[in-house]
């Protein structure tokens, strides 16, 4: 007898699990990505004799994983087996990509994995993204990477993280040693001891102990480190926050894991605590209610699109985050801003190269819709109700450019350009407020620039010319006091492209003496 739908979804949605990997560029997002990926299948490096002359050769042979099995980490989501579960992981782009689409990707995923460098604590990137996860209060795993290198004490880098990001944390293993030292770590949970062996510490023993003070530690890893490893956890269990499953479910205390991603050392342990405590898809808020993602309808939000860089396709592809039902490949679903019934015919998936065709999909899962021009970011799609799910975030954009076009006659090209690409939620459009009709746009990484000059000329034909302007703030203004002429000094007043306004400071103190002469005006980061 078949399954009927609500006990397949039940089963599905338990065993999923969505996240992204939070980071500064450079702390090992890339490496510890491929090693979770390994995991997806028989391969397996860490653990195993061969694994340090596998180890020497890993770019190659990833390459050759790579082709072999389709996978690619330059994907924007990747999607594994292991243990039972179903896992995607959603690539959030590294720094010189950095933009509100990192954002909005990030309210796709339902936990997310901050990876430290052990030798940099917390870094500019982290805190931005780790900030977006907070206000979502999603849980946050921590995995402080690159311990085979001398790095900080873990110690200073708990109270850098409760410092700068205001989280509690709570170490779930502990290092022995580090850098040429390390030999180790203790898991606080399982008690038991992960020893590293040889000189890339990549061969693994593990073996249950009674305790930390276990002598067996001791014949590893000496007498110095032993008594600093007892020293260490005798102050972590009187005076550190215990493991709280709540909190952590509420982003209120995050689990603190210690490793090397290139080694591949404490990357299994990671995953398989992080599974074990990482949500499953869960009920998400509408407008029409909480939405159970073990719901027989099928309801979804596109949170990224993105234009085909490959240019024998001129195709944008919509990614699409399944929120409740079951997905089949040609279902008929509303688009519920368009108020029109749409046919979902060549749905595609993104752990392969050449783009499975995904005949179903399951809450959690993220698929890409073929999109001819159709869908805007925060689009809902639904079997039957009306629901749009609200939690597409808006950014405040901090660098901003005047626009012009190179030739006149092009402007009604320019204009679609610019209505299009606005709608792709990658820049934001002002326009000044003065005599001249001036077009202002607003991003949030640099790079957006570069992009929009680039699709403007190669998909609408239009030569642009970008003037950086030197504004680092918006806030969009209203009250009955609002004078715009108090505006004018290391400020402008602009509005969006609803006719709001937005004042636009070139610093700090601009904006504080903007705040204090008009106290009965609002300043918000974002649009009403
Ligand atoms: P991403 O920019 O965050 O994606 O970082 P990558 O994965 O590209 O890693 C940046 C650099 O750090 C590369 O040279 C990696 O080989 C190196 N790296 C990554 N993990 C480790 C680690 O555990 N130990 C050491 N020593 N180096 C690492």
């Amino acid at each position: 007898m078949s399954k009927s739908l609500s006990e397949q979804l039940k089963q599905e949605v338990e065993k999923r699990r969505t996240f992204a990997i939070i980071s500064h560029p450079d702390a090992g997002k890339t490496t510890l990505t491929e090693k979770l990926l390994l995991f997806g299948g028989a391969i397996r490096l860490a653990g195993t004799v061969k694994a340090r002359k596998a180890n020497k050769h890993a770019t190659s042979d990833w390459m050759e994983i790579e082709k072999q099995r389709g996978i690619s980490v330059t994907s924007s989501v990747m999607q594994f087996d292991f243990n039972g579960h179903r896992i995607n992981i959603l690539d959030t782009p590294g720094h010189q990509d950095f933009s509100e689409d990192t954002y909005r990707t990030l309210t796709a995923a339902d936990s997310a994995v901050m990876l430290i460098d052990v030798a940099k604590g917390v870094e500019a990137q982290t805190i931005k993204l780790f900030q977006v996860c907070a206000k979502r209060g999603i849980p946050i795993f921590t995995f402080i990477n690159k311990l085979d290198r001398e790095g900080r004490n873990p110690f200073e880098l708990m109270e850098e993280i409760e410092q700068v990001l205001g989280i509690r944390s709570v170490p779930m293993n502990w290092p022995i040693g580090m850098g040429r030292e390390l030999c180790g770590v203790y898991d606080r949970m399982k008690k038991q001891v992960e020893q590293f062996q040889g000189d890339d510490h990549s061969v693994i023993k593990v073996e249950k102990v009674e305790d930390y003070r276990d002598p067996v530690i001791r014949e590893m890893a000496g007498d110095y480190l032993h008594d600093q490893l007892c020293e260490e956890l005798e102050l972590l269990d009187v005076a550190g926050d215990e493991f709280d499953y709540e909190k952590v479910k509420r982003g209120e205390l995050t689990p603190v894991f210690f490793g090397s991603a290139i080694n591949n050392f404490g990357v299994q342990t990671f995953l398989e605590n992080f599974l074990q405590l990482a949500p499953k898809p869960e009920i998400r808020q509408s407008t029409e209610g909480p939405v159970d993602p073990t719901d027989e309808k099928f309801t979804g939000y596109i949170f990224k699109i993105q234009a085909n860089m490959n240019p024998a396709h001129r195709d944008r592809i919509a990614f699409l985050r399944i929120c409740s039902g079951k997905f089949e490949r040609g279902m008929s679903v509303k688009h519920v801003r368009a108020g029109k019934e749409i046919k979902l015919a060549q749905p595609q998936q993104f752990l392969a190269q050449d783009r499975d065709i995904v005949q179903e999909a399951f809450p959690g899962d993220i698929i890409g819709l073929f999109d001819p021009g159709i869908f805007r970011i925060g689009d809902s799609l639904s079997q039957g109700s009306e629901v749009t799910f609200d939690e597409m975030p808006t950014f405040s954009p901090e660098i901003f450019a005047r626009v012009t076009v190179k030739n006149a006659l092009k402007h009604k090209q320019y204009q679609k350009g610019v209505d299009q690409l606005t709608e792709e939620g990658t820049i934001q459009v002002f326009h000044a407020t003065g005599v001249f009709d001036e077009t202002i746009l607003g991003v949030v990484g640099q790079l957006q620039f570069e992009v929009f000059e680039y699709r403007m000329k190669a998909e609408y034909g239009v030569e642009v010319q970008l003037l950086r302007l030197t504004y680092q703030f918006a806030r969009w203004v209203a009250g009955a006091s609002l004078d715009p002429s108090k505006f004018r000094i290391n400020s402008q007043l602009v509005t969006d492209k609803n006719g709001n306004y937005v004042a636009l400071f070139e610093n700090e103190y601009a904006m504080r003496t903007a705040m204090d002469k008009m106290p009965d005006v609002t300043f918000s980061e974002t649009a009403p």
